[in-house]
């Protein structure tokens, strides 16, 4: 496995690869990596010749009020896990390698619509950071595949309409959400939940999976079925929702009833730390 911190010296150790005509894989991560993480990598490498993993705490996509400063950082750790899964190249570049001084970017991607919507709402700016640091990861990587979590559902829409419409030649492939024993989604923000929290928090995926039972069921109407689901979180313990919404699969729009593929998403914040969760549903 090798490493590199620069532009030059990552698309130098690609070019052998893509001359001889080799598939490269790319997990873009911002470290701190967990199973979800590693079941990227590992769909990658069954799937591809090269795999390319990058470590970047974005500082884009946070806004001054988030946690940018304590997000976590375990550099080795993820080093070492990477070399496990078998990785060629990670890719770790500091904010000045990628944004350079002061001044730093002028570009921003912003996808219109998918954006503004259910984390877009509160978290402002948070896609166009995203948007625009995939872009040029994908620019300095050139990958023929990228594979993205469902885990952040609204993501991997907003990444893959991005693609299309900027005609970026990468496949965006999805990956299934990797839980704790208790269904409860691995985020890198979990260390931080108090245990208390992490009780609460098992109240997420408890809620959406008994919606989904209630949608096999024959229950389509959504605003009884977020109801339930907000009854639930709050009696858990939750600090604040953010939002509870079923949402068409295909655009994040609201759905007033399941008559088709929808995906039912959720953020709240359980003290300082805000997760987010989701499930597809669909109608029979
Ligand atoms: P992050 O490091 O949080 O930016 O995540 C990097 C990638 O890992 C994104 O595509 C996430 O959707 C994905 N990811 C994070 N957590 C999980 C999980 N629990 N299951 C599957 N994918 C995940």
């Amino acid at each position: 496995m090798k490493t590199a911190q620069t532009i030059d010296g990552v698309r130098k150790l690609l070019a052998e690869a893509r001359q001889a005509g080799r598939s490269i894989g790319f997990v873009p991560t911002m470290g701190a990596l967990h199973e979800g993480h590693w079941s990227l990598i590992d769909q990658a490498r069954r799937e591809c010749d090269d795999v390319v993993v990058s470590i970047f705490v974005n500082p884009l996509q946070f806004s001054p009020a988030e946690d940018f400063d304590r997000y976590p950082e375990t550099l080795d750790a993820d080093l070492a896990g990477c070399e496990e899964r078998v990785a060629d190249v990670v890719f770790c570049p500091s904010v000045r390698e990628m944004y350079g001084e002061e001044a730093g970017l002028l570009t921003r991607v912003h996808v219109s619509r998918l954006a503004d919507r259910l984390c877009g709402q509160s978290r402002q700016n948070h896609f166009d950071g995203v948007c625009t640091v995939v872009a040029k990861l994908f620019g300095i990587v050139g990958p023929n595949r990228a594979f993205f979590g469902e885990k952040d559902f609204q993501q991997l829409l907003i990444v893959r309409q991005m693609v299309a419409d900027l005609s970026i030649p990468v496949e965006i492939v999805a990956c299934p959400t990797c839980r704790e024993a208790d269904g409860l989604a691995i985020s890198s923000r979990n260390r931080f939940l108090s245990p208390e929290q992490r009780k609460a928090a098992t109240s997420f995926y408890e809620s959406l999976s008994g919606a989904v039972e209630s949608v096999r069921a024959g229950r389509r109407d959504a605003a009884q079925l977020t109801a339930s689901i907000r009854h639930q979180i709050e009696t858990s313990g939750v600090d604040r929702i953010d939002y509870v919404e079923i949402v068409d699969a295909t655009n994040l729009e609201p759905l007033p009833e399941i008559d088709k593929p929808a995906r039912i998403c959720v953020a709240a914040h359980f003290g300082e730390t805000r997760l987010i969760d989701n499930v597809a549903v669909d109608a029979p």
